[in-house]
């Protein structure tokens, strides 16, 4: 079953206000099995709402439109349904009592064209709102379907969970189910080489591969008449995947971060950490301080940015810093040694480099950095070079920081399983 989403408003063309209200819609629909082919933002228009609304319904069995169901004149939503679908508006007893109620209860007094808001396509469901005053409304007409929500989204969100959810489910009773399965350490490109087959075969699930700043996301979909049947589904082509991508993969777990991934290793090992960075200006420890519970094991994060802070805290030595420059494997080592001296934790990582814009060459470009990552004194360093401005050098160094943690710590506790 086809569900199309129409969000009306100028103030949406305008840029004015983000359209959070499709965006919900979207997930809701694909959690309730529903396909979604089209989204169209359209203006408090007369013409322009009608057209999108007849070529809504030669293509969609369902719309949904959001907005336009208020008392002022450009609100228009209604009476372009009613129209399109050849329905007589007429007068809802329960809806005018409940503007009246709504207007009684805050002291205030009611406007003639409130009452606009009691009128309903004859034989339509009348969805009350409890939020506001303008009632949403489901209008059925020869197998098509319009659901028409108010515009706001502290009204849209309690109607479509407390009517519309339950309506959908009946229209169509299959189900969509996600799990995402979260890779770090691994490029989009070599995912999809190592899983081509798998890619080109799918029907039912689906695997959609999304690049995130250094990660990949596998969004594995299918559908299926209820829940436990779309696991059924899930199931095997995610153990799969585990056992194709095993050591990329941190999580299938949908709100487990990068960060939370390893944290959980830290404390699982009973091992402290520290962080000391100089680009990525602490980006790294506000990553792992964003994880509940990560006092047990977080002792201290430092931002040495100048060559002296780098000297004086960490010890860095001056012969190095002339030598390799600041941005240098060397110096990252030295770096990741004098935080290991200072902090005496178990697992420290560094991070040193050239974010940009200014400050490159050809022998050292922008992009270019370093990660130093000890564990227990056991010390593993990597050359990055990463594209983009300097937010997103910022931004990949610092998952590429977590990503290597997360690998030297799977390390030790490979080598000393034994
Ligand atoms: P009202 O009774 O408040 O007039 P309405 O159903 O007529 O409601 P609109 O007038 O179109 O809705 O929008 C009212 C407000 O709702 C907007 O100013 C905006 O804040 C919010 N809104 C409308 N559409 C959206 C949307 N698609 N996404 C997010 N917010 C929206």
């Amino acid at each position: 079953m086809v569900v199309e989403l129409i969000s009306v408003g100028t103030e949406l063309l305008l840029g004015n206000i983000v359209n959070t209200n499709a965006a919900y819609l979207a997930e809701q629909c694909a959690s309730c099995g529903l396909s979604c082919f089209y989204q169209t933002v359209v203006g408090d228009n007369e013409e322009r709402l009608q057209e999108t609304v007849k070529a809504g319904l030669k293509r969609s069995d369902i719309l949904i439109l959001t907005g336009g169901l208020g008392p002022t004149d450009d609100d228009l939503t209604k009476e372009v349904v009613a129209k399109a679908m050849k329905k007589k508006l007429v007068e809802d007893k329960k809806a005018r009592e409940m503007i009246q109620a709504y207007f009684d209860n805050r002291g205030m007094e009611i406007t003639e064209n409130n009452w606009k808001q009691a009128l309903v396509p004859e034989g339509a469901i009348v969805m009350y709102n409890h939020n506001g005053t303008a009632p949403g409304l489901i209008v059925e007409s020869n197998e098509k379907c319009a659901i028409l929500l108010p515009g706001p989204p502290k009204e849209m969100k309690p109607m479509f969970e407390e009517y519309v959810v339950d309506y959908l489910k009946k229209k169509n009773p299959e189900v969509i189910v996600s799990t995402t399965v979260k890779l770090c350490g691994i490029g989009e490109s070599k995912v999809e080489d190592m899983i081509h087959d798998m890619l080109e075969n799918q029907s039912n699930p689906t695997i959609a591969p999304y690049a995130k700043t250094g990660e990949v996301h596998l969004r594995v979909t299918a559908k299926a008449a209820d829940m436990k049947s779309a696991n059924k589904l899930i199931k095997p082509v995610v153990k799969q995947l585990k056992t194709r991508l095993a050591e990329y993969i941190y999580t299938t777990d949908e709100n487990t971060a990068l960060e939370n991934a390893v944290v959980d290793l830290l404390i699982a090992n009973n091992l402290t950490v520290s962080t000391v960075e100089s680009c990525t200006g602490g980006m790294v420890a506000a990553r792992l301080i964003n994880v509940s519970g990560v006092s047990e094991v977080f002792k201290m994060g430092h931002i040495t940015y100048s060559n002296k802070a780098k000297k004086k805290i960490l010890g860095v030595k001056k012969k190095t810093l002339e030598k390799h420059t600041a941005v240098s494997a060397e110096v990252a080592k030295e770096m990741v040694k004098g935080v290991e001296t200072v902090s005496k934790a178990d697992v420290c990582v560094s991070v040193t480099g050239l974010a940009g814009p200014d400050g490159g060459t050809a022998e050292r470009p922008v992009g270019l950095v370093y990660i130093a990552c000890s564990v227990k004194g056991k010390i593993t360093v990597q050359e990055y070079h990463f594209n983009g401005n300097r937010e997103k050098v910022r931004e990949n160094a610092t998952a590429a920081a977590l990503t290597l943690m997360r690998k030297c710590i799977l390390e030790y506790m490979t080598e000393t399983a034994f």
